[in-house]
């Protein structure tokens, strides 16, 4: 055994055969030490498994192997073009430039965050979103935190803590990756009050169910499904008008919380941020990185009290939005103030393309490609919004569609290339949407294409 263990190099062997050979700055040596023995452990663990000891290059090349993976970073830029334009799995919503700007003056020096530099004192990092929200929507509160699952929680915790909270049946609703609505209510220390049934809610139930531990009225916009039939759910308006009578709050849960109408685009109405409160809620919870279109948030809004309430509240701390968050937003946020939110947000851009527009780039691409010896067709397809948002909505896009070749291997040479380019696969055609790739990523998502489509040749 030992003479099997011998024929391993030893560290120094691996160093220098490293050393000699490597392209580009070579690394520390000690770090070059790290994965020489992390490498050399696992050959030995392998070897007293049984198995044979790998020969020297190829020591050498799993060490190099390893130093690669310490040096790049693995959080990468892909090209989206799935068509689904708020996709969780990508990282939903892309920023303006102009908030990227915004992110990078601010994090990458100090700034007045909390200081307020008139008076030369301490100030808040609410105190300028909160100005912005009052004078985008008219809001006398506003509260901005990590995202809206724990402005969701925040709202229930510092308005509802050891009451009860009234939720329609049809709106105990999982939104992904583990948020559901009934364990949120637990977490928060509120208690769930059930009222109506799955598919049909009254504004009676609520009435009915109201008592003097009732704090509240929680409204969940069901973001990623949607109820056909025999259902009904009473208006917001309906139910302010029974929060007003009895007393209690009423918290709006939006999801997704549009600026815009969805419906200027031939999408379904989204339930806008604008809309609930002109029915009057008290606090309207919304997401940053969904249809607004920022940077992963949750913005909270409404009245007065309700929102110093909750930026009292010990878990406000916990939940707080970092810098380079709330840079973003505020320029996001501006975006819509200055009228020019279509254009500049990256995700209205792309939900406002016209078909024709869609066509083209299509078109132009394609003609790159046939240069290139690839066959690539023009089909009519539909683009999604995504993010648990619009469920089943869809609008008009052309997809340059591949096809001749494995296309699962194309799209694994796609995900593999860089930048990796997300693309989707339906009937044996490997589909590119033009509508979720930005203009400056032209260039790139061809040469992707073309540098993959030859590897799948190879
Ligand atoms: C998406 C969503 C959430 C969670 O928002 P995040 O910003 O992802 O934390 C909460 N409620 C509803 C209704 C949603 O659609």
């Amino acid at each position: 055994m030992s003479e099997v263990f011998r024929s391993l190099p030893s560290v120094d062997i691996v160093l220098r055969r490293l050393g000699g050979t490597g392209e580009g700055a070579a690394p520390p040596r000690s770090v070059a030490v790290r994965a020489t023995r992390e490498v050399l452990a696992t050959a030995r663990e392998a070897v007293r498994r049984g198995e044979l000891p790998p020969p020297p290059d190829e020591i050498e090349r799993r060490v190099r192997r390893r130093l690669e993976e310490w040096r790049h970073p693995q959080l990468r830029r892909v090209i989206n073009a799935t068509g689904v334009v708020l996709h969780t799995n990508l990282g939903r919503a892309p920023l303006s430039k102009a908030a990227l700007e915004a992110m990078l003056t601010l994090a990458s020096g100090y700034s007045n965050l909390e200081f307020d530099l008139a008076r030369g004192e301490r100030g808040s990092r609410q105190s300028i979103l909160a100005t912005l929200l009052r004078d985008l929507l008219g809001v006398e509160g506003a509260i901005v935190v990590n995202n809206n699952a724990s402005a969701v929680l925040l709202a229930l915790a510092a308005l509802a803590r050891g009451r009860d909270v009234l939720v329609s049946r049809g709106q105990l609703v999982e939104i992904g990756g583990g948020f559901r609505i009934p364990d949120v209510l637990n977490q928060s220390g509120a208690r769930l009050v059930e009222v109506g049934t799955t598919n049909r809610t009254y504004a009676e139930d609520y009435d009915a169910a109201c008592t003097p531990e009732t704090a509240a009225i929680l409204r969940v916009h069901p973001s990623n499904f949607a109820q056909q039939g025999f259902v009904h759910q009473p208006s917001l308006v309906e139910l302010v008008d029974i929060a007003r009578r009895r007393n209690v709050l009423i918290i709006d849960d939006l999801g997704s919380g549009a600026l815009l109408d969805t419906a200027r685009y031939g999408l379904a109405h989204e339930p806008m941020v604008q809309e609930s409160l002109a029915a009057g809620v008290d606090a309207v919870c919304f997401s940053g990185d969904k249809l607004l279109g920022g940077p992963q948030c949750g913005v909270v809004v409404g009245a007065r009290s309700p929102v110093q309430e909750m930026r009292r509240h010990p878990l406000a701390r916990a939940v707080r939005i970092d810098k380079a968050s709330l840079a973003a937003l505020e320029v996001t946020l501006r975006h819509y103030l200055w009228d020019e939110a279509e254009m500049l947000v990256p995700v209205w851009w792309m939900i406002s393309r016209s078909l024709e527009e869609l066509t083209t780039r299509a078109r132009a691409w394609q003609q790159i490609l046939l240069g290139q010896g690839v066959p690539a067709e023009l089909l009519p397809g539909r683009s999604t919004i995504g993010g648990g948002s619009l469920p089943g909505e869809t609008l008009p896009t052309t997809l340059v569609a591949l096809t001749g070749t494995r296309v699962d291997v194309l799209a694994a040479a796609l995900r593999g290339g860089s930048p990796a380019v997300a693309a989707r696969i339906q009937d044996e055609r490997l589909l590119i949407d033009p509508r979720t790739v930005l203009p400056e990523e032209n260039g790139a998502l061809v040469a992707c294409v073309v540098a993959a489509w030859q590897q799948t040749l190879e």
